[in-house]
């Protein structure tokens, strides 16, 4: 499948921050060659990048990017929001230099596929001045998060050192750092932190592919082989007048396709570390296949160890279920015997209820006891009070009755006394 290709947009020519490792004394150098030229100019108008833009096939991902800082272009916002208008894939690799708050309050939400901040470092291999409205810019960017807050909008981060002590407690701790410095194919020399490469043979690009579809537009239109090319080395063409498939079929471009083959024909590629030479892929691809099989000794290994893992876990998940099955049983033997339970302490509060109930009676049952015990105790007093009183009347009637018994003696006594004595008076009268 043919890969989309890519834009970068240099909206100036000529970038304050002037970093140690990118050559821009030679971009201006070449660039300046030209000023006889009628397109010339050193920024970008706006109705150059939409002509440029508008020439560009359909997913070609458009670079804010490019051989100087996007924003030290005034219309480079107005150019974000046209290529997003039009549907292009967006990218910005930017320092914040020349960006106000009102930029990226225009920018903040628009989908992009990268947005890398290139922040300074503490060797000051970047020139960027850190001031308090740059700060507070960066603040804000670095905790912008895009879809309602959810999704960060920064997604790295390039630093040519350490980061800088001033804003190292901004840059969260987590951060992807792009730290690697290079020498731009050659176009930058007697630098410290870079290395020159030499690539013999038949080269690819991993950066641009065969078909170097990865290219800088610069202000006036001119469109160059990639972003190594500081020297405007590999000129393809200018956008502005001609088409872009055509600047892909021009001599420049046959130049360097064919230099991928021939390394006597002289491109940047053949400095650049974005080459790789075949011959040491094709070295690597046996070290890959070696790897490969490794790797697909491996895969049986781990499909078995998986398949067995797959196999612990079914059993596991069978033992699992088995173990809630028997666990909902527990449970509900609990929950009856908590039932029982419930209905025993009812029981044994029921219990006790009429326990007290029943000494409630029992107490009240115990009172009349007592009463009844004291009115027999009174009764038996009364009883044997009853009994004296019988026995003193008895001896008091054995007494009357003695006394009747003399009564009667004494009567029967004067009786015959009487007797007597009338006889006597009866004999007196007669005599
Ligand atoms: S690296 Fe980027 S910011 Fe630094 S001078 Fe080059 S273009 Fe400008
Ligand atoms: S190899 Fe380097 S110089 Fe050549 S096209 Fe790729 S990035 Fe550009």
């Amino acid at each position: 499948m043919k890969r989309l290709g890519r834009l970068e947009i240099t909206t100036r020519i000529g970038c304050s921050c002037n970093c140690k490792y990118c050559p821009q004394s030679l971009l201006i150098e070449k660039y300046l060659i030209r000023k006889k030229e009628n397109m010339f100019k050193t920024e970008m108008s706006f109705d150059t990048f939409k002509t440029c833009i508008d020439k560009l096939p359909e997913g070609t991902r458009i670079d804010f990017s490019g051989m100087a800082e996007p924003w030290l272009n005034s219309d480079c916002t107005k150019m974000v929001l046209y290529a997003y208008e039009k549907k292009f894939p967006i990218a910005i690799y930017t320092t914040l230099v020349g960006m106000t708050e009102d930029d990226f309050e225009a920018i903040k939400d628009i989908p992009v596929e990268e947005f890398v901040l290139h922040i300074p470092d503490n060797k000051s291999n970047s020139n960027i001045s850190i001031t308090e409205g740059y700060l507070k810019l960066l603040n804000k960017v670095i905790h912008y998060r895009q879809k309602d807050g959810g999704v960060e909008l920064v997604t790295g981060y390039s630093c040519h050192a350490g980061i800088h002590p001033a804003i190292i407690d901004t840059i969260p701790q987590e951060s992807i750092l792009i730290t690697e410095m290079n020498d731009r194919a050659g176009n930058l020399e007697n630098y410290e932190y870079v290395e020159n490469k030499k690539n013999i043979g038949e080269i690819i690009c991993v950066n641009c592919e065969a078909d170097i579809h990865h290219n800088v537009l610069l202000p006036d239109g001119t469109l160059l082989l990639c972003c190594m090319d500081y020297g405007m080395k590999h000129i393809l063409g200018n956008l502005l007048e001609q088409d872009y498939e055509m600047l892909h079929e021009s001599v420049e471009a046959k130049k360097i396709i064919d230099g991928f083959k021939d390394d006597t024909i002289d491109t940047l590629c053949r400095n650049c570390i974005n080459a790789r030479i075949i011959n040491e892929l094709y070295d690597d691809f046996t070290v890959f296949v070696d790897w490969d099989k490794k790797l697909v000794r491996q895969n049986k290994q781990n499909i078995k160890e998986r398949d067995d893992y797959k196999n612990c876990v079914e059993n596991l998940q069978n033992k699992i279920e088995e173990m809630k099955v028997e666990e909902s049983k527990m449970e509900q033997q609990y929950n009856d015997r908590i039932n029982e339970l419930y209905d025993y302490k009812n029981w044994v509060s029921n219990l006790q209820n009429q326990i007290e109930k029943m000494k409630v009676e029992e107490s009240k049952m115990e009172q009349q006891y007592n009463d009844r015990i004291n009115e027999l105790n009174n009764y038996q007093k009364w009883v044997s009070n009853l009994q004296n009183q019988i026995e003193e009347m008895k001896a008091e009637e054995s007494k009357m009755e003695e006394r009747f018994n003399d009564r009667q003696n004494e009567l029967q006594d004067y009786q015959k006394w009487v007797s007597n004595l009338q006889n006597q008076i009866e004999k007196m009268k007669i005599e």
